[in-house]
């Protein structure tokens, strides 16, 4: 009995594994000439594969429930025991902002990772056929049939379609595997863009393009604050990146897609009180009275932003500090702890990590079968779920992988 993998990324790779562990003979049909070759990416390049910490509920998307209970099957100690298996042991290491439940590979190669599991691959009989691109997929009399873009054809008793999704193109994943499930009546749950930068009109961003500073952001939707995140926000010339926009972005893409005003707002100073702040300001101007205003947040914020919080603020630049007025200092703490920053999108796939949406959690069984179509399963990003960053996009990569590659793999029926 054969089944054959469509997309030879995480997902794939490890529902191939699981399969052939299971006594199928296994055949994973990837486009590109090198599997997993998003891995390489993963992590800045160290591959942050799982999150000792990880927490099911930060998961976004309709597949939430089948992630929960699936994670009990194949979770965090499962992931950390397999590499290890594989010769890939792991260490838990700090995020630049002292996460340490972070966990990557102890030598901190992605490419030992990908490496590792196409060897893994070649050991339990997988056999990967490379730049085979899949155009069409049919089922006639209990069978799949399958078309390549490079006109071959392939046939299976049983297909696990892990192509991933739209994010990040230029490692193979175009959403190709979208038309190929839609083509058994599958829905798909609209697919946006996740874990990236987002597009603000503020043309501060602008002044501010290259500069990082640390901060608390609360997203307001339609004015209404709903989720907060911490740490380093980088300034660009079209709008906010960094770690903290990341988390928030999906949320932010589903808010826009449904046409809610979104805006992000900074607290510079998140672990002053307003009276602090004001009390701080107040001391600085009697200190420096008579130097120029803009020395005023010296040594408090990152010097290139003085020139944007005073302007915002409507504290001239170049008059003494003595001369600076209470409503000034009013004003200028407001915006150090409430800087606004109006969203008008998410950056496109490109620019992304993950995509948010899929084949939705409705139409797939617990063991991640289709509904539609018997022996045809799923699996990793194609589904409808999205995790924060921090090795919860990969958890489900194997999560799922394993469950569709066990459920596949077993032909005792
Ligand atoms: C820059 C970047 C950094 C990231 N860092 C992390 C991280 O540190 N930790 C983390 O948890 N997650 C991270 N992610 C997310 C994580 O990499 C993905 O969620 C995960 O790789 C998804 O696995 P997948 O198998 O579903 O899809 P992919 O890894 O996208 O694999 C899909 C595969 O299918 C192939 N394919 C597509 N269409 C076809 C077709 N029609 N026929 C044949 N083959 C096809 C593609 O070539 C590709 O190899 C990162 C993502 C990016 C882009």
């Amino acid at each position: 009995m054969n089944v054959t993998v469509i997309g030879g990324g995480a997902s794939g790779m490890m529902a191939a594994l699981t399969a052939a562990e299971n006594g199928a003979e296994v055949v994973i049909l990837e486009a590109g000439t090198v599997p997993g070759k998003k891995i390489l990416a993963t992590g800045n390049g160290r591959c942050n594969l799982t999150n000792l910490a990880l927490d099911p509920a930060l998961y976004q998307g309709s597949c939430r429930r089948h992630a929960s209970l699936l994670l009990r099957e194949f979770g965090v100690q499962d992931t950390l025991d397999f590499f290890d298996s594989i010769g890939i042991p792991t260490v838990a290491a700090g995020s630049a902002r002292g996460n340490d439940a972070w966990v990557y590979p102890s030598c901190k190669e992605a490419a030992a990772v990908r490496m590792a599991l196409e060897m893994e691959c070649e050991r339990r009989g997988v056999r990967i056929r490379k730049e085979s691109r899949v155009i069409s997929l049919n089922k006639q009399s209990g069978r799949f049939l399958i078309g390549l873009e490079n006109g071959s054809s392939a046939e299976a008793d049983r297909v696990i379609l892990t192509t991933g999704g739209k994010a990040f193109p230029k490692s193979g994943s175009d959403g190709s595997g979208y038309a190929l499930a839609a083509a058994f009546g599958h829905q798909i749950v609209s697919p946006l863009p996740a874990l990236g930068p987002v597009l603000s009109p503020n043309p501060y961003t602008k002044n501010l393009s290259g500069l990082r500073a640390e901060a608390l952001l609360s997203l307001h939707v339609d004015g209404e604050e709903t989720a907060q995140e911490y740490g380093e926000v980088q300034f660009t010339d079209y709008g906010l990146s960094g770690i903290p926009v990341f988390q928030l972005s999906g949320r932010i893409a589903r808010e826009l897609a449904a046409d809610h005003g979104v805006t992000l707002v900074l607290d510079l100073l998140p672990d002053k009180t307003g009276e602090d702040i004001m009390m701080d300001l107040a001391g600085r101007r009697l200190r420096r009275r008579e130097r120029e205003s803009g020395t005023l947040l010296l040594g408090l914020v990152p010097s290139k932003m003085v020139p944007v919080l005073f302007q915002e603020s409507g504290i001239p630049l170049h008059i003494p500090c003595r001369e600076i007025s209470q409503n000034g200092l009013v004003r200028l703490s407001e915006i150090l702890t409430a800087f606004a920053f109006p969203v008008s999108g998410v950056k496109d796939f490109d620019a992304c990590q993950v995509t948010s949406g899929g084949i939705p959690a409705t139409e797939v069984s617990l063991n991640l079968e289709s509904i539609k179509c018997r022996g045809l399963y799923f699996a990793g990003e194609i589904l409808d779920l999205d995790g924060p960053c921090g090795g919860y996009n990969l958890q489900w990569a194997w999560t799922s992988g394993y469950a569709a590659g066990r459920a596949a793999g077993k032909f005792e029926e």
